[in-house]
């Protein structure tokens, strides 16, 4: 019975030819990496131990990479978006493609672009 827990293995890939215990580096659990999974992986060239356990795999089957950074989210790729506003300058009704914050003043793209020039 081998119970020892290998979570980065270095120097390439060893059947160990009996069930062997892997720590899951998502949630850390443990998760047994079989024979028979280990001559699979092998088999498939695979030189590295399975890092998730089967869980945690299924998991992230099917959902989109997100860099694994966790959290955040969102912005990129998002629709545009315009929210009106009352430009700060000369009152007008306006649109912007950001949300106004209230401690900033906005503009219509009249006096924006004026702004800019001067
Ligand atoms: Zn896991
Ligand atoms: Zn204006």
């Amino acid at each position: 019975m081998v119970c020892s827990v290998i979570t980065n293995p270095a120097g390439g890939y060893i059947v160990a030819l009996s069930d062997i215990t892997l720590a899951c580096s998502d949630c850390g659990a443990e998760f047994p990496f079989t024979v028979g999974e280990q001559e699979f992986y092998a088999s498939r060239g695979f030189t590295n131990y399975p890092k998730r356990c089967s869980s945690c795999r299924n998991a992230r089957r099917g959902q989109p990479r997100d860099g694994g950074g966790g959290g955040g989210g969102g912005g990129y790729g998002a629709p545009r978006e315009s929210f009106p506003v009352v430009c700060s300058n000369c009152g007008a009704d306006a649109t912007v493609p950001f949300r106004p914050r209230g401690d900033r003043p906005v503009y219509c793209s009249d006096c924006f672009n004026q702004m800019r020039r001067s």
